[in-house]
């Protein structure tokens, strides 16, 4: 423990801190505990990072570790005081259930109202109603990498021309919520975030010349008050679904009287083991959970002016064409 004197001490060298009580830690360990249900159904696609380590598993491209984001969030949530809750189970959704967390985390695909491709048990419509209404009236969100692969909008389901068109008010509920919707991948390629508010908690940890090596999401559907956070540099970018002008990466924003946070970044373990994308995403969560404050004033216009500007849908295949 400090001493009066060290903390003084320590207060003349290091610049900022004598603006805090000697008292007062910054710590997360010492703030209020929270608890955070971490959710993983994936009615599509299951990715590596929150497989049952437990099942069969065949590696995703860039990765290796099944489970590895609970290891990493055990771990994070040793470190900083929060209760991760992890499940697959979506007919747990229900208010009572939902009341007892300070925040939902999804790292989840396709329509959770139904069993897909992991079988673990749907919401039903009235559970995400219910989960919906949650974050409005003040809960946290948290997304990660697939969780705007998440209830596409009317149309959007499958891979084909809708997927490349904005949806506008016919975007699905969930959607609105988030901020944004997944439209397609291309191959795994290093690309530069361009950081456009490092006061907002963990991304100052962001270097202004980071080239991260990920599975990048290319998406639409933008709610007109993101505060952007990070931009996808599309300059350079190899395949069609980059063929767009710079779009949000990773944002916060509110939704009624909850705050929502989303990055894109997620898919590969060496992603998930980087200290960036560690601080990126603890930022995201003290942030939602209400133990940090930020200004989140709407900036999208400012920072990807041209967000909306979607990729071509490439040539219709003959099965596209005969929808
Ligand atoms: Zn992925």
């Amino acid at each position: 423990m400090k001493t009066p004197l060290a903390s003084l001490l320590l207060a003349l060298l290091v610049p900022g801190t004598l603006l805090s009580s000697p008292e007062k830690s910054d710590d997360p360990a010492n703030l209020p505990r929270k608890r955070v249900l971490f959710f993983t159904k994936s009615s599509g696609y299951e990715h590596s990072v929150i497989k049952d380590p437990s099942k069969p598993f065949t590696p995703a491209p860039g990765s290796a570790v099944p489970g590895l984001a609970f290891q990493i969030l055990k771990t994070m949530g040793a470190k900083n005081n929060i209760e991760f809750v992890f499940s697959k189970d979506g007919s747990l959704f229900k208010p009572a259930y939902l009341a007892q967390f300070d925040a939902f985390f999804f790292y989840t695909t396709g329509d959770l109202t139904e069993a897909g491709t992991d079988g673990n048990p749907p919401m039903t419509p009235e559970g995400k109603a219910a989960f919906l209404q949650a974050i409005f009236d003040g809960k946290g969100f948290i997304g990660t990498h697939s969780a705007t692969d998440t209830f596409h909008s009317h149309g959007g389901k499958e891979m084909a021309g809708d997927r490349f068109r904005e949806d506008g008010d016919n975007a699905d509920a969930y959607i609105k919520m988030i901020g944004g919707e997944f439209i397609k991948h291309g191959k795994q390629q290093q690309s530069h975030l361009i950081v456009i508010d490092p006061k907002f908690p963990g991304i100052i940890d962001v270097p202004t010349d980071n080239r991260e090596m990920e599975e990048w999401y290319s998406m639409k559907d933008f709610a007109s008050n993101l505060h952007v956070l990070l931009v996808q540099d599309t300059s350079g970018m190899t395949g069609i679904e980059y063929e767009r002008p710079n779009y949000p990466s990773t944002w916060a924003r509110m939704y009624g009287q909850g705050r929502v946070f989303y990055t894109n970044l997620g898919h590969r373990d060496d992603v998930w083991t980087s200290p960036m994308f560690q601080s990126v995403l603890a930022g995201g969560i003290e942030w939602a959970v209400g133990r940090a404050d930020a200004d989140v004033t709407p900036n999208i216009d400012q920072a990807a002016p041209q967000a909306n500007v979607l990729p071509a849908w490439p040539a219709p295949t003959p099965d596209a064409q005969k929808k």
